[in-house]
């Protein structure tokens, strides 16, 4: 196998937080056992032997959670020990950790510049609108310790990703959410749609995304992010360089753009792998990593229950204008609306790159 992507959750769905909206939260208790624990080591060093052995080109790991810093950095040194003992000479390697930023110090720091982790830290843009949801058990804001900390760590010569998850608030201050971020000095970014709890109804928390929030805040970044492009400012907003990218003929980044879900490889604590993130349920457990007959899948497995029921992209895809750049987006997008599959932000969608096109258009053609 060319290139092995990997996710582990080495503190499974543990969390010093309790965001309001979190998607693991409501999945893990959509399972059997909710918490797998922390990753023994046999589980660890399995998980890199064998995705060394199966990887010739390229080996991403990935650490999410959960908070998987919990897991604690002795871990995370034991990981790196073990991928220089079973790496190959010529396989390059990739590691991404995806963290709520308030167990960090400068250790952490150093140990992440040194082992050049991309870091995505979850901060959801001002203080208000982070500490709305983003608070620790007993109730108390993240915002200051989590800002403190994606500085540090820039400091030390660390790349950061900041995430910010859109709910109905924050996706209508997406303006001072941009412009604070660049102020801050932070110049990647990703803004990712909250998803309602599994099985429920869409847009019917407080913190709920509609299509018609989504679709303004998406033109108001869009404005905001083309001007400053205009000027030689260059802002890394994931959802339009992957466009951008798109319109000049590469392949899509995102699995949400490719058209059909692909193979994840989500790994718990325990050894366990599914297809996905937002579907680490009982239902879809591929195998275990401590399994005599494991093997890593790539692409589109289709034998695999997660790949056999997928009904593929919304009904009106296919006709759609906006298929080559949309690609029908996320299956855990999709809604049944009167007896029509779509995805819930499609709306959204044909709005934005109605709004955008144009200009993207301009961009793929005068900039590199
Ligand atoms: S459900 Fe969404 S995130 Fe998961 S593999 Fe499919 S497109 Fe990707
Ligand atoms: S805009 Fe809507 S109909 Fe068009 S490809 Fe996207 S999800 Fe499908």
């Amino acid at each position: 196998m060319k290139h092995v992507q990997l996710m582990m959750k080495p503190a499974s769905s543990n969390c010093n937080l309790r965001c309001r909206y979190c998607f693991y939260f409501d999945e893990c208790e959509n399972r059997e056992v909710s918490s797998y624990g922390f990753m023994k080591e046999d589980v660890l060093e399995a998980v890199v032997k064998k995705a060394l052995e199966a990887a010739e080109e390229t080996c991403t790991f990935g650490f999410q959670g959960g908070e998987p810093t919990l897991a604690g950095l002795p871990f995370f040194e034991k990981f790196m020990e073990f991928t220089r003992k079973y790496k190959k000479p010529g396989t390059r390697l990739f590691f991404a950790l995806q963290t709520n930023g308030t167990l960090l110090d400068e250790n952490w720091a150093e140990f992440l510049a040194k082992n050049s982790f991309l870091v995505g830290i979850s901060l959801d843009g001002t203080g208000d609108i982070h500490d709305r949801n983003r608070s620790e058990k007993a109730g108390k804001g993240t915002f200051r310790k989590v800002l403190k900390n994606a500085h540090m760590l820039e400091k030390s010569g660390v790349e950061v990703n900041i995430l910010c998850v859109l709910t109905k608030q924050s996706a209508r201050k997406i303006a001072s959410i941009y412009n604070f971020l660049k102020k801050e000095g932070f110049f990647y970014h990703q803004y990712i749609p909250c998803l309602d709890p599994l099985g429920q109804e869409r847009g019917k928390n407080p913190w709920s995304l509609t299509p018609e929030i989504y679709e303004e805040a998406l033109k108001t970044l869009f404005d905001l992010w083309f001007e400053d492009m205009r000027k030689g400012i260059h802002v890394s907003v994931r959802e339009f360089d992957n466009w951008l990218s798109m319109l000049k003929g590469y392949p899509p980044e995102a699995c949400s753009q490719v058209g059909r879900c692909s193979m994840q490889n989500i790994i718990e604590a325990n050894g366990d792998i599914y297809p996905c993130d937002f579907y680490v349920l009982d239902q879809y457990r591929v195998s275990n990593i401590l399994d005599g007959e494991f093997q890593f899948f790539q692409g589109i497995p289709r034998e695999l229950p997660f790949f056999r029921e997928e009904k593929g992209r919304g009904e009106n895809c296919g006709g759609c204008r906006w298929y080559p750049l949309c690609r029908g987006g996320c299956r855990r997008d999709y809604v049944e609306e009167q007896e029509q599959r779509k995805n819930y932000f499609c709306q959204a969608y044909k709005g934005f790159f109605a709004y955008a096109i144009e200009r993207m258009e301009w961009l793929t053609a005068y900039t590199r």
